[in-house]
C-alpha cells in the first residue's frame, strides 16, 4: 500500500459561498491550503495534492431525493429564490440561494467520493477533503449551511461500491444529524457524534437515546456535552467511548468529520476546546485507523467560524498528523502576512494555542461530564458486549 496522503483541493472551493456576510467563509479553505503550502508540506513525498470532480446525479441520489437535486439545480442557474425553495430548506437565513450552488456543492461531494476511492483502491493510506463535512444536509432539504451531505454520500458510496463497513466519527460542535439519519436503520454503518448538547445548540438532536432503529439499533452513538466542556473533559469522553466501540465494530474504513467550531473562541457555539485537544483527537483517530482498518481513513473538514484565527491552524495540524510531518510551532511569515491582509487584523504567529485557560468553567462541569459518559456507556456498550464499569 502506498503511504501517501492525498489532499483534495480545487480553487473552485471558493464558489461555495452563501454571501459575503455569511459565517461559513470559503477563505478558510484557501488559507488552510496556503498555510500547508508555505510550510512546504506539498513539496514532501508523503503528501500529494489532487483536484476532485463533481459528483454525478446518481452519486448524489445515494442520499438525496431526485426532486431535491432538481430544485437545487434549478435555483443554481440564476441564484434566485422561487417561493417553493423554502420547502427544500433554501432561503433567507442559514441557506440562502446562490448562483452555481449545485456545482459548488457537487464538487465538495465529488471530492469526498474521490477521497474514498483513493483510500479503498489503496492509492493512498489517508485522504483529506477540508471542503467536506457538510453533515446537516437531509434527504430532501438543505440545512445548517449544508446543501449536499458529502459525508453521507461518500459513506454510501463506500458501502455500495466496496461493500465496506464504515465508522463515521464526528467531532464538530454540532450533532452530525444528516449523516445519522441517512444510516439510522443500517447495521453496516456506525455513526458516532460528540457535540454540544441539542438542549443548547442547533440542530437540537443527538441525544443519548438516539441509538438507531431496526437492524441499525446500537449503530448510532451520541455524546451530548455541556457548554463549557474543555479539553481534558472532552478527551475523557472521547477516549472512554470511541475506541472501545470502534474496536468492537471493526470497520473497513473510518470517515472523520473534523469541524473545529468546538474552539473556545468560536462565535457560534459554547464548547471550550483548544488546538491541544485537536492534536490529541486527530492522533487518536489516526492511530485507530492503523490499529483496526489497515490505516484506511478519510478525513473531512466541517464547521469552524474563526476562518482566519483557528480553521487554517486546526486543519493544518490534522493534515500534518496524517502525513507524520512535524510542522513546529511558528507560523511562516508569508502566511501571516497573507492572512492578516485578508482578515484586516493580525493573524496568529503560533500554530498551537499554547497553555491557555478556556473561556468558561461552568459549575460542576466535571461531575456532569462524568455522568454523561457513564450514561452513554450504559446505553450503548451492551450492544457491543462491552463492560460499562
Ligand atoms: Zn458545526
Ligand atoms: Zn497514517
Amino acid at each position: 500500500m502506498s503511504k501517501v496522503v492525498i489532499f483534495l483541493y480545487n480553487e473552485e472551493f471558493q464558489e461555495y459561498e452563501f454571501s459575503s456576510a455569511h459565517p461559513l467563509k470559503p477563505i478558510r479553505l484557501k488559507l488552510t491550503y496556503e498555510l500547508l503550502r508555505d510550510y512546504g508540506v506539498f513539496g514532501s513525498t508523503q503528501v500529494k495534492v489532487m483536484p476532485g470532480r463533481l459528483a454525478t446525479d446518481e452519486e448524489l441520489m445515494l442520499v438525496h431525493a431526485p426532486e431535491y437535486i432538481n430544485t437545487v439545480k434549478k435555483i443554481s442557474e440564476t441564484g434566485n429564490e422561487p417561493s417553493y425553495a423554502y420547502a427544500f430548506g433554501i432561503g433567507p437565513g442559514d441557506n440562502p440561494a446562490f448562483k452555481g450552488m449545485h456545482e459548488a456543492s457537487s464538487l465538495i461531494a465529488g471530492c469526498s467520493i474521490v477521497a474514498v476511492d483513493e483510500v479503498m483502491n489503496e492509492k493512498a493510506e489517508h485522504a483529506v477533503n477540508i471542503s467536506g463535512g457538510l453533515h446537516h444536509a437531509l434527504r430532501d432539504k438543505a440545512s445548517g449551511f449544508c446543501i449536499y451531505n458529502d459525508p453521507a454520500i461518500a459513506i454510501a458510496h463506500a458501502a455500495k461500491k466496496y461493500g465496506a463497513r464504515v465508522a463515521y466519527i464526528d467531532i464538530d460542535v454540532h450533532h452530525g444529524d444528516g449523516v445519522q439519519w441517512a444510516f439510522y436503520d443500517r447495521a453496516d454503518i456506525l455513526t458516532v457524534s460528540l457535540h454540544e448538547s441539542g438542549r443548547f445548540l442547533f440542530p437540537g438532536t443527538g441525544f443519548i437515546d438516539e441509538v438507531g432503529t431496526g437492524k441499525g439499533e446500537g449503530f448510532s452513538v451520541n455524546v451530548p456535552l455541556e457548554p463549557g466542556t474543555y479539553d481534558d473533559l472532552y478527551l475523557s469522553a472521547f477516549n472512554s467511548i470511541v475506541p472501545p466501540i470502534l474496536r468492537a465494530f471493526k470497520p473497513d474504513l473510518i470517515v472523520s468529520q473534523n469541524g473545529c467550531d468546538t474552539h473556545y473562541t468560536d462565535p457560534l457555539a459554547g464548547l471550550s476546546l483548544t488546538t491541544n485537544a485537536y492534536e490529541k483527537l486527530y492522533g487518536a483517530v489516526h492511530n485507530l485507523a492503523h490499529e483496526i482498518c489497515g490505516g484506511r481513513l478519510v478525513a473531512l473538514g466541517g464547521g469552524g467560524y474563526q476562518a482566519y484565527q483557528v480553521v487554517p491552524r486546526a486543519w493544518s495540524l490534522l493534515s500534518a498528523d496524517l502525513a507524520n510531518i512535524d510542522l513546529g510551532n511558528s507560523v511562516p511569515e508569508s502566511w501571516q502576512e497573507l492572512c492578516s491582509e485578508k482578515a484586516h487584523t493580525k493573524c496568529p504567529d503560533s500554530l498551537r494555542d499554547g497553555e491557555i485557560v478556556p473561556r468558561t468553567f461552568a459549575e460542576s462541569i466535571e461531575d456532569r461530564t462524568a455522568h454523561i459518559i457513564a450514561s452513554v456507556k450504559q446505553k450503548v456498550f451492551p450492544y457491543y458486549d462491552l463492560s460499562t464499569t
